[in-house]
């Protein structure tokens, strides 16, 4: 396979990511696709779509769960709503990431993404403990169907992060890293975040953004990939000195101005064509 497929984050129905139609137009073969609601997540529009991508020459990579009341309006909301950590959704949640992932298998997909939300840090805590048994049963029930699990960064300092993957203990859980939530999250630089969890990277996201004034507190800014704090080619260099080949899927999540999303994608897919020529 080609080294570093440039890829691009993609919804069918409702979600952040490009439509399948601007997929196309962009030239680009591999997606990460944000998962349709349940509704949806049907075998006969499983059926549909995979005769759509095949017709476009796409594969997809990774799906992505996305859950119904899940904000990312200001980080405390983030904090509140995303992910398993809320714990008045987290049991209807580990069911539905069951289904996700049974919708994957049947889009021929082997890895499903999540952002679990914000971990608790007190490692001894009941909520940490029960998240970890959490993770565990849904590891087991990926692996049974030779998937993986990957696990987004942002919320967690690279320290963390590592801690909670060595806890968790199973072999079938990496993680896709997303270098501007680090920064937008304010979690710590991501090329050292990058180098430090370097065994677990198995996806990542093409996305850039700019440091807040009071970082961890208030939202860094969503920028294009190559112009905020992120240094792509740094994060590409990195990239290839960690050993990584899968795909580098740009993620732009502007879903209210199409036009410049696209645009905004396309910019950031020549400059990752040329740093690759540079690079590799
Ligand atoms: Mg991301």
């Amino acid at each position: 396979m080609e080294k570093w497929p440039v890829g691009v984050f993609a919804s069918i129905g409702t979600g952040l990511g490009v439509a399948l139609e601007v997929v196309e137009e962009l030239g680009i073969h591999t997606v990460q696709l944000c998962c349709p609601h349940r509704e949806q997540r049907t075998e006969e529009n499983a059926q549909k779509f995979l005769e759509k991508l095949s017709r476009i020459g796409v594969t997809i990579s990774v799906v992505f769960c996305d859950f119904q009341g899940e904000s990312y309006a200001s980080i405390p909301k983030t904090r509140e709503t995303i992910g398993l950590v809320p714990r008045e959704t987290r049991a209807a949640r580990k069911q539905e990431i069951r289904e996700i992932a049974d919708f994957a298998k049947v889009l021929g997909c082997d890895a499903i993404g999540i952002h679990i939300g914000f971990i608790p840090h007190d490692a001894t805590s009941s909520d940490y403990q029960e998240l970890v048994g959490i993770m565990r049963e849904l590891a087991d029930y990926l692996a049974a169907q030779g998937q993986r699990f990957h696990l987004e960064t942002g919320q967690e300092t690279a320290d963390q992060l590592r801690a909670f993957l060595t806890d968790v203990g199973r072999e079938n859980v990496f993680i896709n890293f997303d270098p501007a939530n680090m920064i937008l999250y304010g979690s710590g630089e991501p090329i050292p975040a990058l180098k430090q969890l370097r065994k677990w990277v198995r996806s990542c996201h093409c996305k850039d953004a700019r440091w807040s004034a009071n970082p961890g507190v208030d939202w860094g800014a969503e920028v294009p990939f190559g112009t905020g704090d992120v240094d792509a080619r740094m994060f590409l260099q990195t990239l290839h000195e960690i050993g990584y080949d899968g795909p580098l899927t740009i993620e732009r999540e502007i879903p209210a101005d199409p036009l410049r999303q696209k645009a905004e994608i396309l910019q950031a897919q020549t400059l990752i064509e040329t740093l690759k020529k540079e690079i590799l």
